[in-house]
């Protein structure tokens, strides 16, 4: 099977690849589809933008189409940064991650080791050409470092120590790791199983 893949983040987009080659599944980029668009995520969960972007994917192509919606939670910050992850400070471009990073260390300077609990969590929705739609969820669970560790990955995951990973970062895991334990690999099994019956 093909499915269009609602991303430009062509990290995101190698590991949606890479966890469902596994079970089958093709993902074609945005740019394979021959797509340059930004579709506006305004929802208010991370359902609702997985959703509205794979709809908008489905509604131009008319093709069987996937999207993630992702984002960090922070319990000391109640849930934040949550959807607003890759906007938390406000910078675009090549620079967001690292700037997203200092803002987050910034707020959880004065935090104590033992209230530094985090969650990533990724919702997945598919839409198929017989209409039907599919939504899943994954969690991983950590907790916020004090300074970035590792070199792999993107977005938080030099701040974002795994649990039951030996205190080590998301982005000190290698990639095989990362797909395996990852929010958006729970999200991807989840989406498999509902998957199969069709
Ligand atoms: P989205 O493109 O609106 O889903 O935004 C996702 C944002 O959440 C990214 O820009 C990252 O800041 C963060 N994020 C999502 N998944 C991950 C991950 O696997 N590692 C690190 N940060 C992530």
């Amino acid at each position: 099977m093909k499915m269009i893949a609602a991303t430009n983040n062509s990290y995101k987009l190698a590991e949606i690849r890479a966890i469902l080659k596994d079970k089958g599944i093709e993902v074609i980029s945005l740019a394979d589809a021959g797509l340059n668009i930004e579709i506006e995520e305004n929802g208010d969960s991370f359902i609702e933008n997985a959703l509205i972007k794979a709809r908008e994917i489905f509604r131009i192509t008319g093709e069987a189409a996937i999207a993630d919606d992702s984002g960090l939670e922070v319990d000391a910050l109640k849930g934040q940064p949550g959807v607003r992850s890759a906007r938390y400070s406000g910078e675009e471009g090549a620079e967001r991650d690292k700037k997203n990073n200092e803002k987050l260390k910034k707020a959880m300077k004065d935090v104590p080791d033992d209230a530094r609990g985090a969650r990533f969590c990724s919702a997945i929705a598919a839409v198929f050409p017989q209409g039907k739609e599919i939504t899943a969820e994954g969690y991983v669970y950590g907790k916020i470092g004090y300074e970035e560790k590792g070199e792999h990955g993107f977005g938080y995951d030099p701040l974002f120590i795994v649990d039951g990973c030996n205190g080590r970062t998301m982005a000190e895991l290698d990639p095989e790791e990362k797909n395996r334990i990852s929010h958006r690999a729970n999200a991807l099994k989840e989406f498999a199983k509902k998957l199969k019956p069709l």
